[in-house]
């Protein structure tokens, strides 16, 4: 027996009961991210709330029934620029905000993935689809670029729901003299010497952002499967040209049974922007405030509703948490009314206000509040936790990491050395206590 699960589909624009094709394999994919850069809190809004959605899933339907894909886009023009721009190396670059991308995620206590599959891993299928659509019909070779054919399939415009001016002017498409419709997009490009590209029939290119989801999801989830999610930014084009190709390679077949799209996010009352001074990275908000706030923050505003990222937010859902971090006790059950709430197309301002309401009941209090990823730490460590600029600029792990490096030049008699960051701590507000266990500290 489940409960049923009501999520809201955005190719019907209704909230409807989940049904999954097989309950024994739920399959669930999310964007993920183009790795060229820190990640912006719009970019981990998507991130925590489907970590949500997958967390609900495994509870009804058991975790080793419930697939979660999050895929990372490794091969873009963005990164090519990045690159240009400082001279270091492609597969450094993506590596490298891959690995941070991660660490931040995971800081805002999003659990990895089942699969976090690399476009650059999934060419062949890329390749392999790419005439599939060819020979039905559905794409055309010209100048070296392969290109989908819109008008040769109807039902294109259908999760978006424009019509085709829309849609022309939405996608800003650029007026090719190549392409036989100006909707048509591009599945295949070609690249230039200095550009990373690939063999394929069509020449040395690279493959459009659109057609990695396909591949990626075809290689993973097979020809059909239950829900796919990301941004609202994503359903038009990245989401209509991702079913287009996937419906078309497969003869027809239905892709996916439900999309869901969460919306925008704003920081202190405007849009993000670096010249406004509110473009947050992860990176640095998790400098001055803990991971489990930002999450807190995150999921007290409906995924489907803008949500409006503000510090004074960030500091009230820190005073919150410190709240519960007080009562934090030996976890019970989950209280069902929480489930029922994020079962209702994860309610989670309703689940938020529920835990509001348990502060006489800490063993359900903490249970809850840990099945929505939170108060995940020892109250210990909580409260000893400070902004990075209120500790000469040192992270626990900095501390951690000096202390390490402190009692090695000990071990070593190297007794400058080990004065010396000792002092070097304590200028930064930091004590140190050497007893029979090691070494212990504490922020003064
Ligand atoms: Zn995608």
């Amino acid at each position: 027996m489940s409960r049923p699960l009501y999520i809201y589909n955005t190719l019907s624009r209704e909230k409807e009961e989940f049904k999954p094709i097989d309950r024994k394999n739920v399959r669930l994919y999310a964007c993920g991210p183009t790795v060229y850069n820190y990640a912006h809190i719009g970019n981990a809004r998507p991130a925590v709330v489907f970590d949500l959605l997958a967390k609900v899933l495994r509870y009804i339907y058991g975790r080793r029934h419930v697939t979660y894909t999050r895929n990372i886009t490794d091969i873009d023009d963005k990164i090519i620029a990045a690159a240009k721009e400082t001279g270091a190396e492609i597969s450094a670059i993506t590596e490298k905000y891959a690995k941070i991308y991660d660490e931040d995620m995971a800081a805002l206590g999003v659990e990895k993935p089942d699969h976090q599959p690399k476009a650059t891993d999934y060419i062949g299928p890329m390749v392999r689809m790419i005439k599939k659509l060819i020979d039905a019909g559905h794409a055309y070779e010209a100048e070296g670029h392969v290109l989908f054919n819109v008008p040769s399939w109807p039902d294109y415009g259908r999760l978006s729901r424009r019509n085709r001016d829309d849609m022309v002017a939405g996608a800003r498409v650029e007026v090719a003299p190549y392409k036989k419709d100006p909707a048509d997009f591009v599945l295949w490009k070609p690249s230039t010497g200095d550009q990373p590209g690939w063999d394929s029939p069509w020449g040395r290119g690279r493959p459009g952002w659109h057609l990695e989801c396909s591949a990626m999801n075809e290689s993973i989830n097979g020809d059909h499967f239950d829900i796919h999610a990301g941004g609202e930014d994503l359903i038009f084009p990245h989401h209509e040209n991702e079913i287009a190709q996937s419906v078309c390679a497969h003869g027809g077949e239905a892709y996916v049974n439900y999309w869901m799209h969460n919306g925008y996010l704003m920081a202190e009352g405007e849009k993000m922007s670096k010249s406004l001074g509110n473009f947050y990275t992860v990176h640095e908000l998790l400098d001055e405030f803990p991971g489990e706030a930002i999450r807190l923050l995150l999921l007290k505003t409906h995924y489907r509703q803008p949500l409006d990222f503000t510090k004074e937010g960030l500091a009230e859902a820190k005073r919150e948490l410190d709240g519960w971090y007080r009562l934090k006790a030996d976890a019970g059950h989950v209280p069902p009314a929480l489930i029922e709430t994020l079962c209702d197309d994860l309610n989670t301002p309703g689940a938020i206000a529920a835990l509001h309401k348990l502060s006489g009941n800490p063993g359900a209090l903490t249970a809850g509040a840990n099945f929505i990823g939170l108060l995940q730490q020892d109250p210990e460590d909580w409260f000893k936790w400070q902004p990075k600029a209120a500790a000469g600029g040192l992270t626990d792990a900095d501390i951690d990491a000096k202390i390490e490096a402190r009692t090695n030049a000990r071990k070593n008699k190297d007794f400058a050395t080990s004065d010396a960051i000792r002092d070097e701590l304590a200028a930064a507000g930091v004590i140190l206590e050497d007893g029979a266990g090691g070494t212990t500290w504490r922020r003064g």
